[in-house]
């Protein structure tokens, strides 16, 4: 079955906002067994508006529209769409009560054109939606089912995933599913290599590997007539992947991310961290904050940008910075160990380096940047060197520091329990 997509907005066209509804709603669709062939943007305009639901409506099964649901003048998706469809718009009265008890509850008085959004086209689905006053509509017109959504994403993404996917999964016969498999501390061409006999001999599960800053995540995706039949399909898979890549993998658990793995093995075991940043000027500490309950385990970060200050809070060594300057394995080691003091923190991760694009020399190019993870007296310094501008030199930094902690704690544990042996 195929799946045609039509963002509707000016904003997009002008590139004033990202499309980011593309990408999402491409990515489901795949995950659902549908092929997409042709992705649409188009202005708020009445005319091309038609001309491009028209044509795809005649060489698609499924066209999914986002934006131009709102209540102004210039959104026109529902209207364009009920005329391409034939169809009449009619007050829905269950859709009227509910942008009532919208404005009620917030206490705002609506305005006339607010009303226009209870028009629906006759004999289509509404998908009430939980967070506007906008509800998506699923036209099932003669030629092509006609899906409109919102365009904000938190009103899109919760109406396509309660009520959307459910709807496209009754039209496509049998199951797709799959597992997603999360790695750190391996490239993607290493990760590739170590699978590439699995990835020669795919047919059902697929196996496709997605490189993102700092980790790789290898999605196992299996098309069977049911559920079960699709886990027992993926099952061998997932277990073989995870066996080669053993300690590497952090999760096999698709809201997972680094950080969360990261705070998990901290909370779980009872260890605090505190961070000591340099180039990354407390990015390190912003995306470990990012997971909900690291009260419990995160102490402090120190964004030591100067070496004064590098001095001052961390207690690096003039003699250190003098001779082996700020960029050094040892001004880094001196910055965890100096941290853990500070913080009275079991884990500390320093990290230093040249983001670029100023600062660099030969010996010392942009991109080269040292992280230390200092558990429990155990000082770990590894040196990276890292490629593109500024911000990806730093957002590289962090997650690889966030691998580094993962892989001295587990050490850590490793040895513990390998000398009580
Ligand atoms: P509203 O009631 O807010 O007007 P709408 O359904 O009419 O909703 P639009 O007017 O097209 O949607 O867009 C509203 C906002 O939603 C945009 O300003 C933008 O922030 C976001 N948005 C719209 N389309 C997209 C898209 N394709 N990707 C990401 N964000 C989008
Ligand atoms: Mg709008």
């Amino acid at each position: 079955m195929t799946v045609e997509i039509i963002c509707v907005g000016t904003e997009l066209l002008l590139g004033n906002i990202v499309n980011t509804n593309a990408a999402y709603l491409a990515e489901k669709c795949a995950g659902l067994g549908l092929s997409c062939f042709f992705q649409t943007v188009v202005g708020d305009n009445e005319d091309r508006l038609t001309q491009v639901l028209t044509c795809a409506m005649d060489r698609s099964d499924i066209v999914i529209l986002s934006g131009g649901l709102g209540p102004t003048e210039d959104d026109l998706t529902k209207e364009v769409a009920a005329k391409v469809c034939g169809k009449e718009l009619f007050l829905d009265e269950n859709t009227h009560e509910r942008i009532v008890e919208y404005f009620v509850a917030r206490d705002i008085t609506p305005t006339v054109n607010n009303w226009k959004q209870a028009l629906i086209p006759e004999g289509a689905i509404v998908l009430d939606n939980e967070n506007g006053t906008a509800p998506g509509v699923i036209i099932e017109a003669e030629k092509a089912k006609v899906i409109l959504l919102p365009g904000p994403p938190n009103e899109l993404i919760p109406l396509f995933e309660d009520k959307v996917a459910p709807y496209l999964e009754k039209l496509t016969p049998g199951v797709i599913r799959s597992q997603t498999i999360k790695i750190c501390g391996i490239g993607e061409s290493q990760a590739e290599t170590m699978m590439l006999d699995l990835i020669d001999s795919q047919t059902n599960p697929t196996i496709a590997t997605y490189a993102k800053t700092g980790e790789v995540h290898i999605r196992v995706t299996a098309a069977a007539e049911d559920e079960k039949a699709a886990g027992k399909l993926l099952k061998p898979v997932v277990k073989e992947l995870k066996a080669r890549f053993g300690q590497n993998v952090y999760t096999t658990e698709e809201g997972v991310t680094l950080e969360k793995a990261v705070a998990d093995l901290l909370l779980g075991s009872d260890l605090t961290i505190t961070f000591a940043e340099s180039c990354t000027g407390g990015m390190l500490s912003a995306r470990l904050v990012g997971v909900s309950g690291v009260s419990d385990c995160y102490k402090a970060g120190f964004v030591t940008y100067s070496n004064k200050a590098k001095r001052k809070f961390l207690g690096v060594k003039k003699h250190t910075l003098d001779k082996h300057g700020a960029v050094s394995e040892q001004t880094a080691e001196e910055m965890a160990k100096g941290a853990a003091l500070a913080a009275k923190a079991d884990v500390a991760v320093a990290i230093t380096g040249i983001a670029g694009p100023d600062g660099g020399t030969k010996v010392k190019p942009v991109g080269l940047v040292y992280i230390a993870c200092y558990v429990k007296g155990k000082v770990t310094v590894e040196k990276y060197q890292f490629k593109g501008n500024r911000s990806k030199v730093r957002e590289s930094a962090v997650s690889s520091a966030l691998g580094l902690t993962r892989r001295c704690i587990l050490e850590y544990f490793s040895k513990v329990t390998f000398d009580k042996k």
